[in-house]
């Protein structure tokens, strides 16, 4: 492999697992900016060597995959995302485009609103089903969630046999406000921002939780629809109001792109009085037929854009840089500002990226600097207008909350604290390591976790593994009888597979997959702790970005120090996988499309794997087999043009037999 294949490669695993945290687990661990900086590079990467291109890149891929915490669905409609332009002249190559293709076009033109994408189902009038996009063909059944909110009708005004709409789910700034004031006041992590908000609110398993929340939707597409002949965007989002639906406000037909340009500008003029974040303005070719004809890439529609608006700015003085430790270590640059005016709010703090930013502009104390908001509703320092001193802020080589060596990341601009027991990471990575898909130990969730911390039970991870009944019932609101069910999950968790204590330390890039296939691999802890670069880079799903990070996570004494204690408190160290006697998939790939008449695609996957074999979500000429169900979307298609084998759940069973 050569050098920039392996760099694509690898910026195609970072960018994976940034949008799993992003859009499946609604906990990015670093910047949009940042998130947006890798895209822009791997899609350089890709134009300039096309050979290494793949149809599976993130750079052709839409959102996240529904996981196994909600049933999944399969959208018989793909849910597209859609394509961008940052400038006026980048709309009008859209316009050109549109006009080779099809001729002359209305347009209609709506703010985009910054939510999460839905669909909502119903039959003969009556809501039956909601779901995430998820990452497009797949999403997840948030039904419940979905029928908490006012404006999700159950019922339409009229009886028709079935229709299939998209809209946005959001979190109107006041419900923002009240839900962040909240958080605050019982100490929480808040909401970064609106979108994140509304994400981390509808993918909850109680939908109290999610009405507490006071989410909103504005619909705008008709997905599909029986009994009812609809011809265009704008008689659509009409008839959508006759139903009942809260449809996308302030939209308007047009006949031009220079008229679309009118009103995406009126719509970024009312920006800062709206009661919802919009990120851009979105323009839509009217008539469906001409739609059609238009069709789509893998990732978006060519006949709609999203223009994104300029940032707002304004100068202010930087009087001051704060660094912050983040949840996983990052260390986190604050601009603390002379109070100024922005977007209707005051604004005294915005972030500086990293180091690399600061650097890159020339950021000194004391420099008057243009402050931005961009889509998110955090500030940013964009640039210095005035240097007041040629001395750049340098960062802090030693971390400012518990003194340990920072390092910075080898593959980002990031710079770190790895030391686990970091105090000021420490509860996140408890609440982790204690998590289902980590050491699985019911009743230590994070409230009780935090109550432990702040009452001195524990301050270090492995303290868990000391609790002793009696200290938790002498705390207010615990019993002894509670206390032993927390004692006896922390024990039971001792004898959990090496996997789950692989993923549950937290160790960057290893999700809970990848911890599976180390420990399958090494079996013990000593041997991951002891193995090199190349003995990790032998597994087959592990990269050299994951590989790098398990070396430095374990040279670390702290690291050390915790697998040490947790030997000495019991936890088991050893892989517990039998290796299949019966290795049958050894070396194939399956992919799972559509509902399965007996099987879920969960348990599909568990079999698959414990026949030594591999599951992908994306069709390609790697695929060995797409096991498909009923409705099977579009993977169905790509693995008929692929001359990929197809076989039905009757088929896999008798090859498992
Ligand atoms: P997008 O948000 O740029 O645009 C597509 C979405 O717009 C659609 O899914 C649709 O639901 C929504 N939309 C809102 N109003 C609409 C309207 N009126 N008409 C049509 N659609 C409308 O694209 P995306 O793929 O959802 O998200 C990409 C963004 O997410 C990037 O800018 C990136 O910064 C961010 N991201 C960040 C991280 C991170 O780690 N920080 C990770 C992944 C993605």
């Amino acid at each position: 492999m050569t050098e920039i294949e392996k760099k694509i490669n690898d910026l195609r695993d970072l960018l994976r697992y940034h949008s799993d945290r992003y859009y499946n687990q609604d906990s990015p661990e670093i910047e949009d900016y940042e998130y947006d900086m890798l895209m822009r590079e791997l899609i350089g990467l890709e134009e300039e060597y096309p050979q290494f291109d793949t149809p599976d890149s993130p750079t052709k891929k839409v959102g996240g995959k529904a996981d196994n915490t909600f049933e999944n669905v399969v959208h018989s409609v793909r849910m597209e995302s859609l394509q961008d332009a940052f400038s006026k002249h980048e709309l009008y190559d859209f316009d050109k485009r549109v006009h080779d293709a099809v001729g002359s076009v209305q347009y209609v033109v709506e703010p985009k609103i910054d939510g999460l994408s839905v669909s909502l189902e119903y039959r003969n009038g009556i809501f039956y089903r909601g779901s995430t996009r998820g990452d497009g063909d797949v999403g997840e059944d948030v039904s419940a969630n979905l029928s908490v909110i006012h404006n999700v009708p159950l019922k339409l005004n009229k009886n028709i046999p079935y229709i299939e709409v998209r809209g946005e789910v959001y979190m109107p700034k006041r419900s923002f406000e009240r839900v962040v004031d909240r958080q605050l006041l019982n100490d929480e992590k808040p909401f970064k921002n609106p979108r994140n908000a509304a994400a981390g609110s509808l993918r909850q398993k109680d939908s109290k939780v999610t009405s507490s929340r006071g989410l909103d939707i504005f619909v705008f597409n008709i997905q599909q629809i029986v009994g009812e002949d609809i011809t265009s965007h704008k008689q659509s989002l009409d008839y959508l109001k006759e139903l009942g639906f809260n449809t996308v406000p302030l939209y308007t037909r047009v006949g031009s792109m220079d008229e679309a340009v009118e009103k995406i500008n009126a719509i970024g003029e009312s920006r800062g009085k709206l009661e919802f974040d919009i990120d851009g303005a979105v323009i839509k070719v009217d008539s469906l037929e001409q739609r059609d004809l238009l069709g789509s890439t893998s990732k978006f529609p060519k006949w709609a854009v999203a223009f994104k608006y300029p940032p707002e700015e304004k100068q202010t003085k930087l009087l001051d840089i704060e660094i912050g430790v983040g949840r996983t270590g990052v260390l986190t640059p604050t601009a603390l500002l002379e109070r100024v005016q922005l977007a209707g709010t005051t604004v005294s703090r915005a972030t500086l990226h990293n180091q690399d930013f600061i650097h890159e502009k020339g950021i000194a104390i004391g420099d008057i600097v243009t402050v931005r908001k961009a889509g998110d509703i955090i500030p940013e320092v964009k640039c210095v207008n005035m240097h007041n001193s040629d001395t750049v802020y340098r960062f802090p080589e030693n971390c400012p909350s518990c003194g340990e060596k920072v390092f910075r990341d080898k593959d980002g601009a990031a710079i770190r604290c790895i030391n686990p027991e970091c105090p000021a990471q420490l509860l996140r990575n408890l609440i982790h390591f204690c998590s289902r898909d980590a050491m699985d130990i019911e009743g230590l969730g994070p409230a009780i976790i935090e109550t432990f911390m702040q009452n001195g039970l524990i301050s270090r991870t492995y303290d868990i593994y000391s609790l002793d009944v009696q200290s938790i019932a002498e705390l207010e609101g615990f019993k002894e009888k509670s206390a032993e069910n927390i004692l006896n999950s922390v024990n039971k968790s001792k004898e959990n597979d090496l996997s789950r204590l692989i993923y549950a330390l937290g160790i960057r890039h290893i999700g809970a997959k990848a911890a599976k296939l180390i420990s399958d691999h090494f079996k013990t802890m000593d041997a991951v702790m002891n193995a090199g670069v190349d003995e990790i880079l032998e597994i087959d799903g592990c990269g050299m970005i994951m590989a790098q990070s398990i070396i430095d996570y374990f040279s670390t004494p702290a690291a050390q120090e915790l697998i040490e204690a947790l030997k000495s408190c019991g936890v088991n160290m050893k892989s517990k996988s039998v290796k299949a006697a019966d290795e049958r998939f050894k070396g194939k790939t399956f992919v799972l499309t559509g509902t399965l008449p007996t099987l879920k695609r969960s348990e599909a996957s568990k079999i698959i794997e414990s026949f030594g074999g591999k599951t992908s979500s994306s069709v390609s000429k790697k695929t060995s087999y797409v096991l498909a169900g009923e409705e099977a979307g579009s993977k169905l298609d790509k693995a008929r043009e692929l001359n990929i084998e197809i076989i039905d759940e009757d088929q896999f069973l008798t090859m498992i037999g």
